[in-house]
């Protein structure tokens, strides 16, 4: 048993870890920049370290910080979050290099995922259904068209190092292929510094839904339903349920049993997401997340667990506390991503929080980093909370969801609570019914006009 785990992340996320790890008697170690001196996660850890100035490439990025950190704490395990240094297979092998114990999967299963086509490949392999495209890169122009002639458009051209929606240009016919093609390059290669691309078919009106899966890392794996993240800005998710309100019994049973099936059979390690868009009854693979997700607390309300206990479990070396048959379904949760933004343009504003007030109640769980006083630093992401709630169904989901809403305060800073104020009105949204188009279209009419 690990007694002292290191959380090599900020905000909610590193709380959210710093708080299972004291429920399972585990101490912490918070690792901050000289921006975060302040920081919740620095204040309700046992101990923390400074690991260097504001900018993230010099701090929570910086190996050797992170690791020089651990050895001078006694740390053993580091759990990661998610984002930074997550899903960076480098950073695992460095971890596991030095004798410590990285919470999350194996240095080559976040290698082959982190690779859009090698994942695209392996999942093809293990029965996982994929979106029909390119196999492989697309070298050039003449690969493009005849790949093209044979799918057929729209097809949307994304970079193989692709991530955060960068990277990927649609084509809505022949005539648009050169300049997908070409921008796509150019977006990667400037972006990540590799400028393979790849083609798929582009799917006109899916909706993003993706499986939370968990291995112990010895061949043994469940899923936990799906999520749906189809209400999205820019490729970015923005609200998400679970279950999807779209996804029927047999259809989670046949996904879920695939996804799970995949990670039996590579014995994958830890929490994982599957992603698929979804259209007309099919399921499309998209790529893996080897990761936390932000939006796992609605899958560990509607399934009452605890994803991250359970990663330092399976880190731990010790079963799974769960089998498949286990898992089952309680009622509907919802869960809304708080930014500090200004409505329409979604601009970033961090400043002081002058007062804070955190909803309650029954089925109400707010998963923030926030304090009265506390200044938001302008260097990281802008999400600032995570309100979800839980219900017996959906539409108790949804009146809870409106309730803790109100009850809400951040005063100080402009967030995006007027944004989910709007969205409960919309029928579509009481109806469950939108796809991963729907919120820029509503966004165009509503807060542009
Ligand atoms: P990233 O890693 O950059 O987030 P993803 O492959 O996960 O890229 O795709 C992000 C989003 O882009 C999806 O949720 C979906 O909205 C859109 N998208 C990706 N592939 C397709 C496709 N083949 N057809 C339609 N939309 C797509």
């Amino acid at each position: 048993m690990f007694d002292k785990i290191l959380v090599a992340n900020r905000g909610e996320i590193a709380l959210r870890v710093i708080r299972a790890a004291r429920e399972m008697g585990i101490a912490s170690v918070a690792v901050h920049s000289t921006a975060d001196a302040d920081a919740m996660h620095v204040r309700m850890a046992d101990e923390s370290v400074c690991i260097g100035p504001p900018p993230s490439s010099e701090s929570y990025l910086s190996i050797p910080s992170i690791i020089a950190a651990c050895e001078i704490t006694g740390a053993q395990a580091i759990h990661p979050g998610y984002g930074f240094l997550s899903e960076n297979a480098n950073f695992v092998q460095i971890v596991e290099d030095h004798g410590l114990t990285f919470v999350g999967p194996s240095a080559e299963h976040i290698r082959i995922m982190g690779d859009k086509i090698t994942a695209k490949d392996t999942m093809k392999a293990l029965g996982v259904p994929c979106v029909p495209g390119s196999e492989g890169g697309i070298a050039d122009m003449a690969a493009a068209k005849a790949l093209c002639a044979e799918i057929g458009f729209p097809v949307i051209v994304k970079a193989t190092a692709g991530g955060g929606g960068r990277g990927m240009k649609v084509a809505r016919d022949a005539s648009e292929l050169e300049k997908a093609f070409l921008t796509a390059r150019s977006e990667a290669k400037a972006a990540f510094g590799n400028d393979e691309v790849y083609i798929e078919k582009y799917l006109t009106t899916p909706r993003h839904i993706e499986v939370q899966v968990f291995g112990d890392g010895k061949g043994r794996a469940v899923h936990l339903g799906e999520r749906d993240c189809s209400l999205q800005r820019r490729h970015q998710k923005v609200l998400e349920e679970a279950p999807g309100p779209c996804i029927t019994e047999e259809e989670r049973a046949r996904i879920g049993k695939i996804c799970a099936d995949a990670c039996a059979n590579i014995s994958y390690r830890g929490a994982g997401t599957i992603e698929f868009l979804y259209e007309n009854g099919e399921f499309f693979f998209i790529e893996m997340n080897t990761r936390l997700q932000v939006e796992h607390p609605v899958t560990e309300a509607i399934f009452g667990v605890d994803l991250v206990q359970e990663q330092i479990r399976v880190a731990e070396g010790l079963p799974m506390s769960f089998t498949q048959d286990d898992l089952r379904i309680n009622g509907h949760a919802i869960e809304v991503r708080i930014n500090a933004e200004k409505l329409p343009d979604f601009a970033p504003r961090p400043g002081r929080i002058t007062q804070f007030h955190a909803p309650g109640g029954l089925g109400v769980r707010m998963d923030s980093a926030l304090y009265d006083g506390y200044k938001i630093p302008p260097y990281y992401d802008s999400l600032i909370a995570k309100l979800i709630v839980h219900g017996i169904d959906r539409p108790a989901a949804l009146n809870r969801l409106a309730r803790a809403l109100g009850e809400l305060i951040v005063d100080g800073v402009d967030t995006t609570v007027p944004l989910f104020h709007a969205l409960l009105q919309e029928e579509d949204i009481q109806r469950g019914i939108y796809n991963i188009h729907w919120l820029e279209r509503w966004l165009e009419t509503n807060l542009r006009a």
